[in-house]
């Protein structure tokens, strides 16, 4: 990462170096530059990561290539073999791949074991694509038969982003392999060391070399990815700001592209809800991994006389300690300018809550912590109403009525997410129904949906047709041919 180590000390952990994954072998880059990674949670330095280039990239597309003719003429049943076994690797080795999610991302122990969890169940989706991924045949006239058959696209690239260092990877790594694809990771260079040991643990589990690479880097490395003639599909998962940039890029070398963005997501909350599920779950949005979720509720839209439910939402955030319940944000640079958007906001008018911009956490002064922060009479019209922050923040608009907290959602720019909490099914109804985004919970703060079903939002929070997870992942990661039959009689 970019920020500049604030304790130094011998780095600890399993890779204190980096490297790439080339053709099923760990190499060194050719990178002129690399960056610090650095352990959030005290500022320690973990590891170095090559800044790779071009050229380096280009041998994992040639591996990949190299791989793919076998790879993608393996049938399916068998190429899900692999991750049978790698979900096995995954349930071993639990404890050991959450630690190294803390230590890179700083997230405390249950969250970063609910990651693995969920790359657990991204592996079991795809052991189940033979059964859902079949082709379909039909007799469309006397003697005339259709059919439609999946076919891999080739080498695919997915980027990613820092918040999930394994998740994210996971939504796109088991589906496009198991669909015959052979992939180029880049993960994010601020948590790089999670994809090493994925690396090594699809190699135990018996994956060709070449069907899955890792390049680590940066800008240069994401624009290689756009440009080489050798990659069909790209993946993005991080910012808006890139999102559109690799979506454009990557569509006008004529590539298939998915670029998941950024999110400013709203929580409806009515008089009627039930104020413990209602609180908890704002709570639970705001500030689980520290609001870095593209899931994370930041704003809270109180309609009409909520009063009761804020002071709860307020006293169980107070109650939240950084460093035992809500690990740092990711780097010193997010910490200020989250710190800066608060400090802006009270200048702006909103009214600050509760106040968790400088938290002492003992023994670890040099980590990048902010606790729970709640503003309150926030206009939309505000900066923090409408920017993602990315933090443990949650801006409260208040409004009148549903209609006015429809009106403030319906004009963010982005789209992922929206929830209501309400014990009214028809006030639930017309949120679901009317807010525009892609992921809509009811009384649920975190809607995240469950495999088989697809992960993705709407507006700027997504550009690209379908989906990255789930079914949807399904139609991205394949092209069908159709084939028709006459055979004389
Ligand atoms: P980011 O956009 O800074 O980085 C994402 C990836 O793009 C990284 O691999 C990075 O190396 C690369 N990159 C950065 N700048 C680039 C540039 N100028 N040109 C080319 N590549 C570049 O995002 P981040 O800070 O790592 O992640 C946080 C963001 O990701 C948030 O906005 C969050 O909402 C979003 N996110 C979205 C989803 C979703 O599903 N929509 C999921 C997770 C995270």
């Amino acid at each position: 990462m970019t920020s500049s180590v604030t304790q130094t000390s011998a780095p600890r952990t399993r890779y204190p170096t980096v490297r790439n994954f080339v053709g099923g072998r760990f190499s060194s880059s050719t990178a002129r530059s690399q960056l610090e990674v650095v352990n959030p949670s005290d500022g320690s330095l973990l590891s170095h990561v090559p800044l790779s280039s071009t050229s380096d990239l280009a041998a994992a597309i040639d591996a990949a290539a190299a791989a793919f003719p076998t790879w993608s003429t393996t049938p399916i049943k068998e190429r899900v073999q692999i991750f049978y076994r790698y979900r096995s690797l995954l349930e071993q080795n639990r404890a050991e791949l959450a630690g190294l999610i803390s230590e890179e991302h700083g997230k405390i122990e249950s969250e970063a074991e609910a990651e693995i969890a969920k790359a657990i169940e991204l592996t079991e989706f795809a052991c189940s694509l033979p059964q859902i991924a079949t082709g379909e045949v039909l007799e469309v006239s006397r003697g005339v038969e259709c059919r439609m058959d999946r076919h891999p696209i080739g080498v695919v690239a997915s980027i990613a982003p820092f918040n999930f260092p394994s998740m994210v990877p996971h939504w796109t790594i088991p589906n496009a392999i198991a669909l015959g694809n052979c992939l180029v990771l880049k993960p994010s260079e601020q948590v790089p060391l999670s994809a090493q040991r994925i690396a090594e643990l699809l190699t135990e589990a018996g994956l060709p070399p070449g069907v899955f690479n890792v390049i680590h880097g940066g800008q240069e490395v994401v624009e290689g990815i756009c440009d080489h003639p050798g990659i069909a599909a790209v993946s993005f998962v991080g910012s808006t700001r890139v999102a559109k940039l690799v979506y454009r890029r990557a569509t006008a070398n004529l590539k298939r592209a998915l670029a998941l963005g950024g999110a400013k997501n709203h929580l409806f909350v009515l008089p009627d809800a039930n104020p413990d599920m209602a609180a908890a779950g704002v709570l639970a949005s705001m500030s689980g991994c520290s609001g870095q979720r593209c899931m994370a509720g930041s704003v809270m839209l109180a309609i009409a006389r909520t009063d009761h439910i804020i002071a709860r939402l307020v006293e169980q955030a107070r109650a939240l300690v950084p460093g035992r319940d809500i690990g740092p944000v990711i780097s010193r640079e997010a910490l200020d300018r989250i710190r800066r958007a608060v400090d802006e906001a009270v200048s702006a008018g909103a009214a600050l809550l509760l106040d968790g911009r400088y938290p002492t956490v003992p023994g670890r002064e040099g980590g990048f912590w902010i606790g729970p922060t709640i503003l309150d009479r926030v206009r939309p019209d505000m900066a923090i109403a409408k920017e993602e922050i990315f933090g443990p923040v949650l801006a409260i608009v208040r409004t009148p009525d549903l209609e006015q907290a429809l009106a403030v959602e319906n004009a963010s720019a982005y789209g992922n997410a929206a929830s209501v909490f309400t014990e009214h099914a028809g006030v639930a109804r017309q949120v679901a129904e009317r807010a525009s985004a892609g992921m809509i919970g009811i009384n649920v703060g975190v809607p995240v949906p469950r495999e088989p079903f697809s992960f993705g939002g709407w507006n700027e929070s997504k550009f690209g047709a379908g989906d990255i997870t789930g079914h949807g992942s399904i139609e991205f990661w394949t092209r069908s041919k159709k084939t028709t039959t006459r055979w004389s009689a």
